[in-house]
């Protein structure tokens, strides 16, 4: 058990808190249950919403940092609260994509399900003021929020998180159609992982009935996101939030 202590919040976003800890290396991320969509303009508060992103999280980055992608998770405190190197984020969110859906159909006219013949990645500059718009390497490059060895390191390691996650997903029955990134600087230099990787920032279908998993269902009002999100906590850990039967 570690002697990690929760310190003053450092920060407020919209699905979680982050703290301080007596550790300067070191910050304490706290799951809400708070949901929003359209940055900011659509909110709700989904009960078990916090614990289910902060464990499916907490699984999938273990996953991914076995497979070679360093991420920022140190320890799970509690089901909602992790225990995170403190990086400088970096501030370009990562999007990797297997099928066309949301922005990507918006922005080209394309058909929402059509496979890609490889993974496309995407980059977005990260600013809730100005809609987190598209990005090249150029505007990262020339503004000065990333190096190009860093864009080379996004672009790489979110094809390799693509790998691991797809190939998850996969084995539960259901097609992972594209999800966000988001990277930092760790105090001694190396690139983490950093945030979430949750139903949240990604978009998951069932294989056999198209239904969707994740936070489409409250963008577009499909259904109950709690009911969904604690179903799909059971399809990932084979029993409810409580430990009992999946429900
Ligand atoms: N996404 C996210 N945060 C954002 C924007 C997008 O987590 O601020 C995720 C989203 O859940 C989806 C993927 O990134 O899995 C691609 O989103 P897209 O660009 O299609 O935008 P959207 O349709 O969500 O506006």
């Amino acid at each position: 058990m570690s002697t990690t202590t929760r310190g003053a919040l450092l920060y407020e976003g919209k699905a979680k808190q982050v703290y301080a800890t007596q550790d300067p290396d070191l910050v304490w991320i706290h799951f809400k249950d708070d949901a929003t969509a359209f940055n900011g303009v659509k909110r709700a508060s989904v009960q078990d919403k916090g614990e289910v992103n902060a464990r499916i999280s907490a699984h999938l980055l273990g996953a991914v940092g076995a497979a070679g992608v360093p991420t920022h998770l140190v320890e799970v405190r509690s089901p909602r609260d992790h225990i995170c190197t403190r990086v400088e984020v970096i501030p370009v969110e990562v999007v990797v994509r297997n099928v066309v859906a949301g922005s990507l159909a918006r922005r080209f006219g394309r058909e929402e399900g059509e496979v890609l013949p490889r993974p496309m990645v995407e980059f977005f500059y990260k600013s809730d003021s100005l809609n987190d718009p598209p990005m090249s390497d150029e505007h990262a490059l020339l503004f000065g929020w990333a190096e190009a060895w860093e864009l080379a390191y996004l672009r790489h390691a979110g094809l390799r998180v693509n790998d691991v996650l797809k190939a998850f997903w996969a084995e539960l029955g259901v097609t992972l159609v594209d999800f966000k990134l988001e990277f930092g600087r760790a105090p001694n230099g190396q690139l983490l992982l950093a945030d979430e990787i949750s139903p949240d920032g990604s978009r998951l279908w069932d294989r056999a009935t198209g239904q969707h998993l994740d936070k489409d269902v409250f963008r577009r009002d499909l259904g109950d996101l709690g009911d969904t999100y604690r179903a799909l906590f059971a399809r990932v850990f084979g029993h409810g939030l409580d430990g009992g039967a999946a429900g």
